[in-house]
């Protein structure tokens, strides 16, 4: 009898607590339901921007600095090609290979393919390492719609595997013009953007080789990516690169490819 009292008694009391309980203190009350929607009203904001803006389009990164702060400088000349025909400065091929200076020369795909010759037999060397600088060299190639970006990248690299055997790492926007998207797909093609930490001013044909030379030995720091033009643009550079690199030397500083670098 005591036993049915009190089962009574619980059955009683259990209804009226589950429903307290259920209408009052669940978390998904509609009270509190409404106070979670008012508290974190950002959430359903910030989630939907994740679905339009790919998360590696945050994470993707213009290089412009090596990984190392000691005295060591990235060498990097640009090979570009769009309208006019263009070909190596020979001054400065010769001056980079006779002294196996460590460098890194970022070929158009046009570019690679009317020096293909020349290019093979550099493709020897160690020291000197190939990056993609777009097939066409459009100055705005981050306009470009996503079939016509990607394909200037895959063509660039597949030329220039085809001739030296190695497929580039590195990728530098023709202009370093460049939006979010197109960094995103450069990361999406297997490449690192690497541009350059200041402008030797090089391609500027009414610069003096002593400004050039003074600009860049004054700027220069420890990690820095240093630019220069080997396609016949850097009007100065043959003249000025073995004095700028004894220079440098002197200073105590030393060069690497970017792959040593980054
Ligand atoms: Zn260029």
């Amino acid at each position: 009898m005591k036993y049915i009292i009190c089962r009574m008694h619980l059955l009683n009391k259990l209804p009226g607590n589950s429903r307290k309980y259920n209408t009052q203190t669940s978390i998904f009350s509609l009270n509190n339901m409404a106070k979670i929607f008012i508290r974190y009203q950002f959430l359903p904001v910030f989630l939907s921007l994740l679905c339009f803006v790919p998360l590696h389009a945050q994470q993707a990164k213009i290089i412009n600095q090596l990984a190392a702060k000691s005295k060591i400088l990235a060498l990097t000349f640009d090979a570009c090609e769009s309208e006019s025909p263009a070909w190596f400065d020979e001054g400065i091929l010769q001056y980079l290979v006779n002294n196996k200076i460590p460098c890194t020369i970022f070929l158009s795909g046009k570019f690679a393919i009317r020096n293909e010759k020349r290019l093979k037999e550099i493709s020897n060397y160690p020291f000197i390492e190939f990056g993609n600088h777009t097939y066409h060299h459009y100055q705005h190639s981050e306009k470009l719609s996503k079939t016509g970006f990607m394909w200037e990248l895959h063509a660039t690299d597949s030329v220039i595997k085809n001739i030296t055997g190695k497929a580039p790492k590195y990728f530098r926007f023709p202009g370093g013009n460049h939006n979010a998207q197109s960094l995103f797909r450069v990361k999406e093609a297997g490449l690192q953007t690497v541009h350059w930490s200041f402008a030797s001013g090089d391609p500027d044909p009414n610069v003096t080789a002593k400004a050039i030379k003074d600009w860049v030995l004054l700027k220069a720091k420890p990690g820095n990516i240093l630019i220069f033009h080997i396609n016949g643009r850097g009007y100065k550079t043959a003249e000025i690169l073995p004095g700028l690199v004894k220079s440098f030397k002197k200073k105590g500083f030393a060069f690497k490819k970017l792959s040593e670098g980054l």
